[in-house]
């Protein structure tokens, strides 16, 4: 059992609820590369939108080239650009850095009072069980501030990850239906993935999305699900063989992600 009553009593009286259980703890993260390959500039990957999706059918990314956000959500692959729009993805498309899992979450959490990134992650911190499992979230509803980046597509020689983030456009959107998607990875992690909450929004339309900056919620919900295997497919091109993957990356990996 990877249920513990330490997280039941957690949970429950945060909610102050009884009966709150843990989230389910038997998903698989599936990963491609590394958040350091990609900070050191490493834009082309081999795995297609159509392998990712047989190996879950929700979470996030970028494509090939740096050419937008991914956001993977109830089985299809969208890319949002640099014009802060979303786009289907064509199976053929490749990705440097993606995650994804099978999501078969427990019940939904009613998200109420969110008026930070910071509100949001605390929140869902106390849903998402023990921090040492990685996590993957989805939350649905109401949103009355989102606040999103995305990334423009990069021409080699590739410049690093904090040199394209200077620029990044951002978009704000107002009194919004849609969805956040994302992960929770533990400290462990770093180097591998991103410590903490990396969250993707997409609109109910489909239509804009990016990667999260800060959010207000309305009213909405969450589903968890926690994994207990991660599944790490490592590059095999010429970019990553090269890269410089050896030096500590924190700083400027929180730089890239605000
Ligand atoms: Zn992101």
């Amino acid at each position: 059992m990877r249920q513990h009553a330490a997280i039941l009593l957690l949970t429950a009286a945060l909610f102050g609820g009884c009966c709150v259980e843990a989230p389910p703890a038997d998903g698989t993260l599936y990963q491609t590369s590394t958040i350091n390959a990609l900070l050191e500039g490493v834009y082309d990957g081999d795995v297609t939108v159509m392998e990712l999706k047989a190996r879950g059918d929700l979470g996030l990314g970028t494509f090939n080239g740096l050419d937008g956000e991914m956001v993977v959500l109830d089985g299809e692959v969208y890319q949002v650009r640099s014009d802060g729009k979303a786009y289907l993805a064509t199976g053929d498309m490749r990705t440097p850095f993606a995650a994804v899992t099978r999501f078969r979450p427990g019940r939904a959490h009613a998200v109420v009072g969110v008026k930070s990134f910071a509100d949001l992650t605390g929140l869902l911190d106390a849903m998402a069980g023990s921090a040492n499992l990685p996590c993957a979230v989805r939350i649905d509803g109401a949103f009355d501030y989102v606040k999103v980046r995305s990334v423009p597509k990069q021409m080699r020689p590739y410049p690093k990850l904090a040199e394209v983030t200077k620029t990044q456009p951002v978009f704000e959107h107002r009194g919004v239906q849609g969805t956040l998607v994302g992960f929770r990875l533990p400290t462990y992690v770093a180097g591998v993935n991103v410590p903490g909450w990396h969250l993707h929004f997409i609109d109910d339309a489909r239509t804009v999305g990016g990667h999260l900056l800060d959010v207000r919620t309305r009213s909405a919900a969450a589903k968890v699900q926690q994994a207990s295997a991660l599944h790490l497919d490592l590059p095999t091109s010429r970019g990553f063989l090269q890269a410089d993957l050896t030096g500590p990356r924190a700083k400027e990996l929180h730089r890239v992600e605000k």
